[in-house]
This record gives structure tokens, C-alpha cells and sequence, in this order.
């Protein structure tokens, strides 16, 4: 009997609407029981001299009298007693249906998405734009974004999945290809069929260091060292360490900066790591004749740093796209060069780790574009 009152609200309420009518029949029968006598008296004594004129002083009609008015009252304590129980039943069955079935309904719902349905919501009573909605429909709001939330992770899960599959299964069929080719004599052994071979599995190698990153960048599992530095000492470095691929391409490395910048607060390893792949691909997507050029200057509280080029550019309806991780513009053309589409994903991670933001801007196809990221200046 106890566990089944514990393992039901309607009960619950029940049984705390019933005491509150318990209570209210015990105040009220112990106080009409402590009131009425007096109360009867004192209106006799009133009435007395009018009752003895009337009908002489007769103590067996008093009593009768008395008698009478308690059990009228008696009367009246006992049926509002059974109306307010009747009234507690239907309360306590009315309230445990709004409070019980909703969250009946949450508890199904979230066993079936423990099952894996990530598509359940539960509905939510009441308005929620006019903010007409109880703790109930709070919670049920709540759930609901858990839900969506659950359902977002799982979606990129599975996506990660078959990105990664598609990812690895390209550089291992060429490779399977060639040594397929090499086993039946079909390819020349000479040095050119291993460099392609070798080629190949360094794009792999450098996939899964991506991979790798990608999820330590992802997770926030990284730690930031940071320290107050002029932004042309992180910037420098990096120029002159890619200016021998530039010039090996002919396309010049220009850099842009005041000297008289504020410091920013930066991990320098990680923002060198950030130019050095937005100059990489400056470098990948613009031809020989074209250029590349690193900017520095202050907007308000932060220092952007740019890095433009002249190269193939972005279409407008893609600029947003291209910091989702293996999204590219030019699936064959980025991936022919080693590209792996994750590269301006974990900068977009290590920038806003450090509070900044970064963004693209193109003009559109063939007219260059433009990366920009910002850092907060050290105060
Ligand atoms: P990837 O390793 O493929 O370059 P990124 O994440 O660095 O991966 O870039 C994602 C995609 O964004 C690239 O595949 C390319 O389509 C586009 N992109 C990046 N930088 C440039 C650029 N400077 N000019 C034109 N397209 C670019």
C-alpha cells in the first residue's frame, strides 16, 4: 500500500487533499464543539426573559433546544466533510491528469530515445511565444532542446563516419590500383610509380593527422598557452618560413602591418598554425603571377589579421560552408592538392578558443578571396 501511494502522484495528491480535509473537519468539530455551548447559552440568556414570559422556565425544553442546534450543526459539519472529500477526489484526478500525463509522455519519450529514436519530442502545453507555459511546459521545452541537441550530435557522428570512410577510401584505391598494376606488370617499376605510391600514403598519414587534431580542436581538449605578442612577431616567422614554396610557385608573399600594433593574447604555436594553413591555401589556389598578402590592423578592442590572394575565389552562397569540416568548394581540385577540407575548420576552432572570430570574403569566382581573423588585443 505505501510503495503504491509513493509510486503514484495522483494518489499523493489525494491523500494530501484528504488531510487537509481531515484537518479542516478536526478544527472545525473541536471548535463548534468548544463554541456552541457558550455560544448557545449567551443567546438563551438574551431571549431569556422574552422565552420565560412565553413559555415558563422550562429546563428539559432548553435542553431539547440545545441538543437540536448541535446536531444541526453536527449535520452540517458532516456534509461539508463528504462534499470537500468528493471535491478532493475530483481535484486530486483532475490536477495528477495535467501534471501526470505530460510527464508520462516525457518518460516515453526519453525511453525511446534511449532506444536511438533521436526524432521524439514531446508536446509542450500552453504558448510558448506569448511565454504562457507553466514549470511543466518549461520542462517539457528543456527536453525538447536536449532532444534536438542529441539528434544534432548523432547526425554529425554518423556524418563524421562516412566523411572519414570516403576520405580514407580515396588515396587507399590509388594505392591498391597501383599495386595492383605493379603485380601484374602493367605498371613500369621505376621510381615514378613508388613516388605516386608514396605520395599517396603521405596524403593518408597527413589525413589522420588531421583527423587527429580535428578531434582534439573539436572536443576543446586543447590547452592554450597564451602570452602578450606583437602581431608582427607571430606573423613574421611564418613568412619567412613559406616564402620558399612562394617563391618557388612565382607567387610573391607580401605582408601589410604597421609596426606600432597593439599586442594581441595568442597561443603562438596554435595562430602560426592558423597563417600557416591560410597561407597554404592562398598558395594552393592562386597561380603563378598572382599574390598573396598578409594584413594587420586594429578594429576596436581586437587586431584582424587578413590574408588575401588573388586566386580562384569562392562563390558568395559558399563562404559560410567552407569552415564545415571536408566541405570544398572544388571537390576534385582541392583534393587532387592534398586538401583535405578540415584545415579551416580546426583554425575556426583555435581562433574562437582564443575569443576571436574568422570569416571569408570573396568577391566571388576568380576574383581572389580574403581570410580574416580576429584576436583580442592584450589589455
Ligand atoms: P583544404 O585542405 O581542402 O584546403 P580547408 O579547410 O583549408 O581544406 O579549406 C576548405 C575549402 O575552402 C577548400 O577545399 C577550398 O575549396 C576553399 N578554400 C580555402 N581557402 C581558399 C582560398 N584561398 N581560395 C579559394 N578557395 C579556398
Amino acid at each position: 500500500m505505501i510503495n503504491f501511494v509513493r509510486r503514484h502522484i495522483a494518489v499523493k495528491l489525494f491523500f494530501s487533499y484528504l488531510i487537509v480535509v481531515a484537518v479542516g473537519f478536526i478544527v472545525l468539530a473541536t471548535s463548534a464543539e468548544l463554541a456552541v455551548p457558550g455560544a448557545f447559552s449567551r443567546h438563551l440568556a438574551v431571549m431569556g426573559s422574552m422565552m420565560d414570559s412565553m413559555m415558563g422556565n422550562d429546563a428539559s425544553l432548553m435542553e431539547d433546544l440545545f441538543q437540536s442546534f448541535r446536531s444541526a450543526v453536527s449535520e452540517a459539519l458532516l456534509v461539508a466533510t463528504v462534499v470537500s472529500a468528493i471535491v478532493a477526489v475530483v481535484a486530486s484526478i483532475l490536477v495528477s491528469q495535467q501534471v501526470v500525463a505530460p510527464i508520462k509522455e516525457m518518460m516515453q519519450a526519453s525511453q525511446r530515445i534511449a532506444e536511438g529514436q533521436y526524432r521524439e519530442r514531446v508536446e509542450v502545453q500552453g504558448s510558448v511565444s506569448r511565454g504562457e507555459v507553466d514549470e511543466l511546459g518549461a520542462l517539457a521545452i528543456s527536453f525538447n532542446r536536449m532532444a534536438d541537441s542529441l539528434e544534432a550530435t548523432e547526425e554529425m557522428r554518423r556524418q563524421l563516419i562516412a566523411d572519414v570512410t570516403h576520405e580514407l577510401r580515396t588515396p587507399l584505391t590509388t594505392i591498391q590500383g597501383y599495386m595492383e598494376g605493379l603485380v601484374d606488370g602493367v605498371l613500369p617499376l621505376e621510381d615514378e610509380t613508388f613516388l605516386a605510391v608514396y605520395r599517396e600514403a603521405d596524403r593518408l598519414k597527413r589525413l589522420v593527422n588531421d583527423l587527429q587534431e580535428l578531434s582534439r580542436v573539436e572536443a576543446g581538449a586543447f590547452e592554450l598557452d597564451l602570452q602578450p605578442i606583437a602581431p608582427l612577431d607571430l606573423i613574421s616567422p611564418v613568412i619567412e618560413r613559406m616564402s620558399p614554396q612562394f617563391a618557388e610557385k612565382q607567387v610573391p608573399l607580401l605582408l601589410q602591418a604597421p609596426e606600432s600594433l597593439a599586442q594581441v593574447n595568442a597561443d603562438v604555436d596554435r595562430i602560426q598554425q592558423v597563417l600557416v594553413n591560410l597561407l597554404g591555401n592562398g598558395l594552393q589556389y592562386t597561380s603563378a603571377g598572382g599574390y598573396v598578402r598578409v594584413s594587420a590592423r586594429q578594429a576596436g578592442s581586437f587586431i584582424e589579421v587578413s590574408v588575401s590572394d588573388s586566386g580562384i575565389g569562392i562563390p558568395a552562397e559558399q563562404l559560410q560552408q567552407i569552415f564545415t569540416r571536408f566541405y570544398r568548394v572544388d571537390k576534385s581540385r582541392s583534393r587532387a592538392g592534398g586538401g583535405s577540407g578540415i584545415g579551416l575548420t580546426i583554425s575556426k576552432h583555435i581562433v574562437e578558443a582564443h575569443g576571436g572570430t574568422i570569416w571569408a570574403d570573396s568577391p566571388g569566382s576568380g576574383q581572389g578571396s580574403t581570410f580574416t581573423f580576429s584576436l583580442p588585443v592584450h589589455q
